[in-house]
């Protein structure tokens, strides 16, 4: 599987041949496209030399059948990270994606390509074709830093789908507003920012009140929902920051230099490598739960142990319990897969009172955790779906 390669590149700038705004070029489409008519040698020695590939629509049916993408994007959180990099070559342009993480934690790129700048229409217009190829998931939402030409394209793409700001990115600005808190508040707002619990995060904001209160106004104006995971109103996990993109955009310093063409194939042959050996290790995954996940799992487990004597479980109706933490009382509810500390719902995973409350009633965690984080989920992410086309002389079909 290949992400779905998206420019608007307004200018002649591919080796030999010639983008033009509003061009959609999926890499992997335009090889089968030649291996339809020619035979595969031919195509690939078209792409290689860097003749115009020609300039292909998005045609929905035919892109993402033929990649299992939108397939593969269902069976991840609907949580998409994007961001855009200047690129340093003679061409310019600023290099965009579109990434998710999968169920093993493993970065997950949906979409990439290059747009003259970042501004309104480029957005909008990257957005519009990642909405047309993906579709709207419900609960999806939307992370990036806080460039305004996304937080608007992103409203305007999408009416229900919210934006959140990376919670590292709105902190930079802090810093360069109100340098002397900033170092005494640093740890304080990352709790903050994910806290689980309602107590949890005005006793933290009651200390960044102390400490300046000119933050606290600031983080309000902010709009709580957009960095605090508690105020969000969709889920948005684990995914705070922006850094999963920034990780592709380090991955690419070696290739920026080079012309457009050739970025966007070594870009496709990277995120090929990494679905690869994504799929790889998923396939080897013998554990409930992808690498990642699992061990968080195990390490709940092992906090549980505290609250597992019987006498700390105390059920009150077939699904709702009780469970006494060192004096702290939680309630568990495994019909709504809830947990007054909060974790249970934010992670889908069980936290450690549903693990006690689990042990108590002799259930096993995988019916009360997250598909999502499943090898037979993960799996399909990567499973690429076989294209058979006749290759005229014997009338054998091949695999390409
Ligand atoms: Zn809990």
């Amino acid at each position: 599987m290949y992400p779905l390669c998206i420019t608007t590149i307004d200018k002649e700038v591919v080796a030999g041949g010639s983008l033009i705004q509003g061009d959609i070029v999926q890499m992997d489409e335009a090889v089968q496209r030649y291996n339809f008519n020619t035979d595969s040698t031919l195509a690939l020695d078209v792409v290689n030399s860097g003749e115009p590939i020609g300039v292909f629509e998005l045609d929905k049916d035919l892109t993402i059948s033929k990649t299992n993408q939108r397939e593969g994007f269902d069976q991840c959180r609907p949580i998409v990270v994007v961001d855009g990099s200047h690129l340093k070559s003679y061409y310019t342009g600023t290099f965009v994606s579109a990434s998710t993480l999968d169920g093993a934690g493993h970065i997950l790129p949906l979409a990439y390509g290059i747009i003259d700048s970042e501004n309104d229409a480029a957005w909008t217009w990257f957005f519009e074709q990642f909405k047309e190829a993906y579709g709207e998931r419900e609960s999806m939402c939307i992370v990036s830093d806080r460039n305004e030409s996304i937080i608007k394209s992103v409203s305007r793409v999408y009416l229900t789908v919210p934006h959140f700001a990376c919670i590292w990115h709105l902190w930079n600005n802090v810093y360069k507003k109100f340098k002397k808190s900033h170092s005494k508040l640093s740890e304080i707002y990352f709790s903050m920012a994910k806290a689980y619990t309602q107590a949890e995060f005005d006793s933290l904001m009651e200390k960044v009140e102390k400490v300046d209160i000119r933050v606290k106004e600031y983080l309000e104006l902010a709009g709580y929902e957009k960095w605090a995971r508690l105020y969000a109103p969709v889920n948005r996990g684990w995914t705070m920051m922006s850094n999963i993109v920034e990780s592709i955009n380090a991955a690419l310093v070696s290739v920026r230099e080079l012309p457009i063409y050739d970025l966007l194939e070594e870009v496709r042959k990277m995120f090929g490598r990494w679905n690869c050996s994504n799929r790889k290790e998923v396939l080897q995954t013998y554990t409930t739960f992808g690498k990642k996940y699992q061990e968080m799992l195990t390490l709940n487990e092992a906090m549980s142990t505290r609250m597992t004597p019987w006498y700390k479980v105390v059920p009150s109706t077939e699904y709702l319990h009780t469970v006494n933490d060192e004096g702290r009382h939680y309630t568990v509810c495994l019909l709504e897969k809830k947990c007054s500390c909060g974790r249970f719902q934010v992670d889908e995973l069980a936290c450690p009172h549903t693990w006690a409350v689990l042990k108590s009633k002799f259930l096993m965690p995988e019916d009360y955790c997250s598909d999502y984080y499943k090898p037979k989920s993960i799996v399909l992410i990567y499973e690429v779906q076989c294209i058979l086309c006749r290759t005229g002389k014997n009338g054998i079909y091949q695999h390409i």
